[in-house]
């Protein structure tokens, strides 16, 4: 499974539409302070089904939406697509390739699609489960969390490791048995 692109329009400081193509191997993004780069790891969060509004830095989940500049207006409309390519079925979907869409309008409407098909909330945190990704996974680290797991108890970073290692469901389980 691999990140194809992300097409951003209307999200945050993306005014215009903006797609990014990504080449095998480790991409980075390089820019001064304040130009977006945060704006493209939230708007992958997005659109993988972040529903935190203070997860994205706002209060409001239209807050996502470009709110104007001193030469622009403000848009009704966020979007956000990011493409996979699942030839190895990695995700959970008989697809090879998958583009899920996601749509805020400033009146509240709210649209999810993947590969055109509009499908609720949970099917896209579905395709997403036991993959590593989505919004609760440690796959997407954000400046914030980096200092507050440096700063975390050794017990607390104990439980981080082990969730990472898909360790935590077994003692899960081995709590459950012993208490049976
Ligand atoms: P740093 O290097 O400091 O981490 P960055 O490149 O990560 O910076 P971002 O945090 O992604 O920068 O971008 C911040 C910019 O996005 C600010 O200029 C802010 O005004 C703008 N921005 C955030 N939300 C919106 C919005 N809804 N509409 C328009 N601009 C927005
Ligand atoms: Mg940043």
């Amino acid at each position: 499974m691999k990140l194809k692109t992300l097409e951003i329009s209307g999200f945050k400081s993306f005014a215009n539409r903006t797609k990014i193509e990504f080449m095998p191997g480790i991409t980075g993004v390089v820019g001064p302070n304040g130009s977006g780069k945060s704006n493209i790891i939230e708007s992958i969060r997005w659109v993988m089904g972040e529903t935190s509004a203070k997860g994205l830095r706002g209060d409001k989940m239209a807050d996502v939406i470009f709110g104007g500049t001193n030469t622009r207006a403000p848009l009704n409309r966020a979007e956000v697509s990011i493409t996979f390519d699942n030839t190895d079925h990695y995700l959970n979907s008989e697809y090879s390739e998958i583009r899920i869409t996601r749509t805020l309008y400033r009146s509240g409407e709210s649209k999810y699609q993947i590969n055109g098909q509009t499908v609720r909330l949970r099917d896209v945190h579905e395709l997403f489960m036991d993959s590593g990704l989505g919004r609760e996974s440690f796959s997407i680290i954000s400046q914030g969390r980096v200092e507050s797991i440096f700063s975390a108890k050794p017990i607390e970073r104990r439980s981080i490791i082990e969730d990472v290692a898909g360790v935590y469901k077994y003692k899960q389980n081995k709590e459950q048995a012993e208490k049976e």
